[in-house]
């Protein structure tokens, strides 16, 4: 008998006996696995559990795309990741733990995570993507890229308590993501920007089902979510399956598509997009926005005050000293704190609610408000390292 390199020895047949036992995947559908390639976006809340289920399964080759550093907050649900991991490359501690998972798989780095640039190349590389991504900009990058390149793509995603699954391009005839969700949702309609909460069960939950759904899309059982959008709201414990159909108007999969190639300038951040200034603050001697350095300046000088618009645990985990605590939604009510000469200066965690803030104070005649870009999050990356970060 010849021992093809997709055969399995013996310590694989006895590790993978209990997926053997069942009818469906027996020792073929062992074998379909180790020669399988999946590229998983993100070693995060949803790539934990997907990367760590399909690396358990046997899948032969894994492919992980990540750019980012493990930070304290990402425990609460990262579980690829421990305490010793904190500041090392996702990527770095991903590979670590599923090689010990599992010795038996490839595990390919991707430490530049996915770009407009490197996507198509990228995605042509494997069988099967798993999205594991948290912002719609990387999520319709991914759509594309599965679609130009014919590579399926199982989606999932988490908001609050809810989640999605579902399997996108499959085949000429499936939906896209974007036959879905044409555009992106505007900038601060959703929360988008690392400000939302998230339970870390609920990433185990939906990414458990996108790898599941990786495996039944490499074994071909049972029925694909291809065409259907699984939903699962956990608070009331209640799943609705709803259909997706091709939209014949899809800018992308349609019949006259508006997108024809990935262009990078079409995937921006959403969180990054330039708020509307409108034409009354042109004229204003105060800037709407300043980075950390000059924010420091106008403190150090004594002329500003600082507003932290963020809410008291937030204060309680690090504040700017000198900073006045007004969580965004006292601000209305507490409107005879803020003075009305001298730099008003506004600050959150990323600089997004209060540039909300900024604009809400600048619409009632706080010509002097001013939005501190980049938040304490920046400030505790170039004012004052000392500061603890979430
Ligand atoms: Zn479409």
């Amino acid at each position: 008998m010849s021992h093809h390199s997709n055969s399995l020895n013996s310590e694989e047949l006895a590790r993978y006996s209990r997926h053997i036992l069942l009818e469906e995947i027996g020792v073929d559908g062992q074998e379909k696995l180790k020669k399988s390639r999946v590229l998983v976006i993100g070693a995060g809340g949803l790539g934990s559990p997907v990367s760590m289920y399909l690396a358990a399964a046997g899948v032969g080759t894994l492919g992980i795309a990540d750019f980012d550093k493990v930070e304290l907050h990402n425990l609460q649900r990262q579980l690829l990741h421990g305490t010793n991991d904190i500041d090392s490359l996702k990527t770095q501690s991903a590979r670590a733990r599923l090689r010990d998972i599992n010795p038996h798989v490839s595990i390919v780095l991707h430490e530049s995570g996915v770009t407009p640039q490197n996507a198509i190349n990228l995605f042509g590389q494997y069988d099967l993507v798993v999205d594991g991504s948290d912002n719609f900009s990387t999520r319709y990058l991914n759509n594309d890229a599965s679609y130009f390149s014919k590579t399926p793509l199982v989606y999932g995603s988490i908001f609050k308590f809810e989640g999605q699954v579902s399997l996108f391009n499959n085949s000429h005839e499936a939906p896209c993501y974007r036959c879905l969700f044409p555009e992106p949702p505007p900038p601060g309609s959703v929360p988008n920007c690392g400000e939302a909460g998230v339970l870390g069960a609920l990433c185990g939950i939906i990414g458990s089902l996108q790898a599941l759904e990786a495996i039944k899309q490499i074994l071909r059982i049972g029925d694909s979510l291809s065409g259907s959008l699984l939903v699962l709201d956990t608070l009331s414990m209640r799943t609705r399956k709803l259909k997706i159909k091709k939209d014949p108007q899809c800018p992308l999969c349609g019949q006259s598509p508006a997108i024809k190639e990935i262009l990078a300038d079409s995937y921006q951040d959403n969180c990054d997009l330039e708020e509307p200034i409108s034409e009354s603050m042109e004229n204003n001697s105060h800037p709407i926005e300043i980075d950390v350095s000059e924010a420091n300046r106008l403190l150090q000088s004594g002329e500003a005050t600082l507003i932290d618009v963020r809410e008291p645990y937030e204060n309680d985990i690090c504040k700017i000293e000198k900073s006045i605590l007004i969580p965004m939604n006292t601000i209305p009510s507490n409107l005879d704190q803020v003075p009305t000469s001298g730099p008003v200066l506004l600050c959150c965690h990323h600089g997004s609610r209060s540039m909300q803030v900024t604009q809400y104070l600048r619409q009632n005649g706080y010509s002097n408000a001013i939005n501190v870009a980049g938040g304490i999050d920046a400030w505790a990356r170039n004012i004052d390292t000392s500061l603890q970060r979430y």
